[in-house]
């Protein structure tokens, strides 16, 4: 049994762990490290986190990358908040409830709303270089916004330029110890509160590090899918570690595809942003028909979850697996300024955006699916704390409003800062020594061909059987196929990718379950079997909690209502 302390240490606790840990301590030494407040991700919600409780308090963070291999890093189209005159928090509560089809809860939006216009004041104040035009913020438009409300940076650069300025002024403030390259395998809990963490380090060694407060902002889960918008870092590790140190995770089932990421054979794949389709390009068939036209009045700037059916089923219709984006109508020089990403990343596979159709299909994007937060991002596990991709705090529903979730990782990430004061302020005990509990034998682990090989394998099934279109069918397919691939993995050694692979297949899992269980169509659920929305019976959440077996245990419970008008009004307007 693993032992962590400092010299000084004087305090004791045992862990207790329902499930084990995922590492072994295999004989090696443990490191150990401590902290007022620990923080797991270095996106656009762990990034808000640590700058805002450094103002206070003793933060370490802890990334399994570095700070330029996340979601946020690469988001380009923007975030979105009503700071026009001709707009209102009311406009984008209603766009967001509409885009949600019935399972937002509406009080996580309103705080979305209201309060993101001034943390992107906030930001701008900083300094952070959002395009301008004349001292002017320039708003784009994209999908589902009634009106243009996109903050943006560098054209279609906005994540790399709010994420460098957040790690700038972390750094230049010198208040948070970084660690990149530190793979987190475990949250620690001690009967029942969260004290900390259990990271794997580069050079193959375990480090514990307790702190008085978690803040888990681990991102997506889009590697679950053959094919992704999500860097490599997305593999649902946040929600799989919470799920096993007693989280209560929410609406599993929801993983939303982006319609246009550019179609070849890369994994990630290079997203074409929304807002192309904002400044006007089109959808076509192979025929060159615009088929977003009469499926909805925005047309091709639709709801994400009606334009990926839509060109799900004009694919299968064709016999192609992709459709063609055009923006070949609109003027060359602005392309080129406004998606310098794009435009670029095109070119180097071949494509010009001003001159040719651009192949694009649909990938998994964004995971509606999370950890249950309230709305200052405390987590059903005391002491832990969670922001950004990671949760489900009710703010998207069954479907995310475009350039919604930078915006709630600043929102939400900014709360947790405040609710830390309270939590903190109160009289916390410091964690000073650990008994772990962990496994002592040496393990081989898998080999790394056999890793790869098997997550292929689930990528593949849960693409063709739990992706776009679902059935019970193809469902109880897939739930064999994942019992098949974790039958066939040895207990992990100490290599990122068996544990990562452990983390998919847990998502993966939890994915299709609730997804058999969900007997309708909403959002970005689709069920060729149960094809339309069925409020009656499913206008409910699917929470899902480790059983004392060891096995998951799934409940719906009912959603908090909207007003029905405010969400109907947007979805087909
Ligand atoms: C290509 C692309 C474009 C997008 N464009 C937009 C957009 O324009 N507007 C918008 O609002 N949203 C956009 N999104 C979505 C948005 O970028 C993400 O939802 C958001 O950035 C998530 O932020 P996050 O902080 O939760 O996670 P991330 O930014 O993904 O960061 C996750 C962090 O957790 C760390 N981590 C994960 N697992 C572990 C572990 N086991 N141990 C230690 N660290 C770990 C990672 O290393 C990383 O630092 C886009 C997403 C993609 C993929």
């Amino acid at each position: 049994m693993g032992d962590a302390s400092p010299s000084s240490a004087t305090a004791g606790a045992t862990v207790v762990r329902r499930v084990p840990y995922v590492v072994a301590q295999g004989g090696g030494e443990i490191r150990y490290s401590s902290y007022d407040v620990l923080v797991i991700g270095g996106g656009i919600g762990g990034l808000t986190a640590a700058g805002g409780a450094s103002r206070r308090w003793n933060v370490g963070l802890l990334t399994k990358s570095s700070f330029d291999d996340t979601a946020t890093f690469f988001a380009q189209g923007g975030i979105a908040a009503a700071l026009a005159p001709f707009d209102s928090p009311v406009l984008h509560l209603r766009d967001t409830l509409a885009a949600g089809d019935g399972l937002c809860d509406e009080a996580a939006v309103r705080i979305l709303v209201e309060e993101g216009p001034e943390r992107v004041r906030e930001l701008d104040r900083a300094g952070i270089r959002f395009d301008k035009r004349k001292g002017q913020l320039i708003l784009g438009t994209e999908g589902a916004h009634s009106v243009p409300r996109i903050v943006h940076a560098g054209g279609d650069a906005t994540g790399s330029v709010v994420a460098g300025a957040l790690v700038d002024a972390i750094i230049a403030g010198s208040r948070v110890e970084l660690h990149e390259h530190e793979f987190v395998v475990d949250l620690l809990t001690d009967q029942g509160r969260c004290v900390g963490a259990l990271s794997l380090g580069r050079d193959g060694e375990l480090t514990v590090s307790l702190a008085r407060a978690v803040v888990l902002a681990a991102g997506g889960a889009g590697h679950v899918f053959a094919s992704t918008t999500n860097p490599d870092v997305s593999t649902g590790d946040g929600q799989a570690m919470a799920y096993r140190a007693g989280a209560v995770l929410r609406d599993m089932e929801f993983m939303q595809f982006h319609p246009t990421a550019f179609h070849g054979s890369e994994n990630p794949t290079l997203l074409v942003t929304e807002a192309l389709r904002g400044e006007g390009a089109y959808l076509l068939d192979r025929n060159g028909g615009r088929f977003m036209l009469g499926v909805h009045p925005r047309a091709e700037l639709a709801p994400r979850d009606i334009v990926t059916r839509k060109a799900h089923e004009v694919m299968m219709r064709d016999g192609i697996d992709f459709v063609h984006l055009d923006a070949r109508h609109l003027p060359c020089p602005h392309l080129r300024d406004r998606f310098p990403t794009v435009y670029q990343g095109l070119l180097k596979r071949g494509y010009n955006l001003c001159s040719d159709l651009i192949p694009v299909s649909p990938a998994s994007h964004y995971f509606l699916g999370g950890v249950v937060t309230d709305h200052w991002g405390r987590t059903s596990v005391s002491g832990l704390y969670a922001c950004g991709e990671v949760t489900s705090t009710g703010a998207h529903g069954a479907n995310r409003l475009a350039s919604n979730s930078l915006l709630e990782g600043l929102v939400f990430g900014e709360r947790v800062v405040r609710d830390l004061e309270r939590y903190l302020s109160g009289s916390r005990p410091s964690v000073r020594k650990i008994r772990l509990g962990l496994a002592e034998e040496s393990r081989e682990g898998n080999r790394g061909e056999d890793v790869r090989r098997l997550r292929r394998r689930l990528g593949l099934i849960m693409s063709r059987l739990c992706g776009i279109v679902r059935s019970a069918e193809g469902l109880e397919e897939a739930e064999t196929v994942v019992a098949e691939v974790r039958s066939q993995l040895r207990l992990p050694g100490r290599d990122p990718e068996e544990l990562e692979l452990i983390n998919l297949l847990t998502v993966a899992d939890l994915m299709v379950r609730a997804a058999r269980m969900r007997e309708e169509s909403r959002g970005v659920h689709l069920r060729s079997d149960f094809p339309t929305r069925n409020d009656a019976l499913w206008r409910r959440h699917i929470r899902v909690a480790l059983g004392a077996q060891g096995e998951p245990e799934v409940h719906a419970e009912r959603a908090l209502v909207m007003a029905p008008e405010e969400e109907e009004k947007g979805r087909s307007a």
